[in-house]
Order: structure tokens, then C-alpha cells, then sequence
């Protein structure tokens, strides 16, 4: 009878493994994309400044659109990062 049990939670432990691997596929393809994202994170944490009245105060209403909170200045830059100043 315990054997029988044994057997049963090794199913379940390969099952598992299963999920293991597929994890380890998808790591394969964030190493490739952890680049794109540490440049995001470092290019995020940059300061930027309106073009007009240099203010920090930059927000992006839409893809590729800022638009300075002090001016109104509106200007187009990358999807996620404002055009360097
Ligand atoms: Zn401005």
C-alpha cells in the first residue's frame, strides 16, 4: 500500500518538474530581453527636462508623447523615454 502512495507523489513530482522546465525556458528568453529591460530601468531613472522651460516635471500621455506639467510643452520621444536633453 505505501509503495502504491509512493509511486502516486512521484507522478506528481515529475508533473512538476515538467513546470520546472518550462520555467527554465522562459529565464532562456528573459536573459535575452534583461538587457532591454536594465536599459529601461537606467534610462528611467534618468533626469530629463523640458525643451522650453527645463522643468523635470516630464509625463507621457501616450506612446511617444510628453508632455511638461509646467509649460504644457508637448514633445515626441521614444515610447518610453523622453528625447534627451
Ligand atoms: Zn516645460
Amino acid at each position: 500500500m505505501e509503495d502504491g502512495r509512493k509511486k502516486v507523489d512521484g507522478g506528481m513530482a515529475k508533473r512538476t518538474k515538467k513546470v520546472l522546465v518550462t520555467g527554465n525556458l522562459g529565464a532562456r528568453y528573459g536573459s535575452g530581453i534583461r538587457k532591454r529591460v536594465l536599459w529601461l530601468e537606467k534610462t528611467r531613472r534618468e533626469v530629463y527636462r523640458c525643451e522650453k522651460c527645463t522643468s523635470t516635471n516630464i509625463k507621457r500621455v501616450a506612446s511617444g508623447i510628453w508632455v511638461c506639467m509646467k509649460c504644457g510643452n508637448k514633445f515626441a520621444g521614444s515610447a518610453y523615454v523622453p528625447r534627451k536633453v
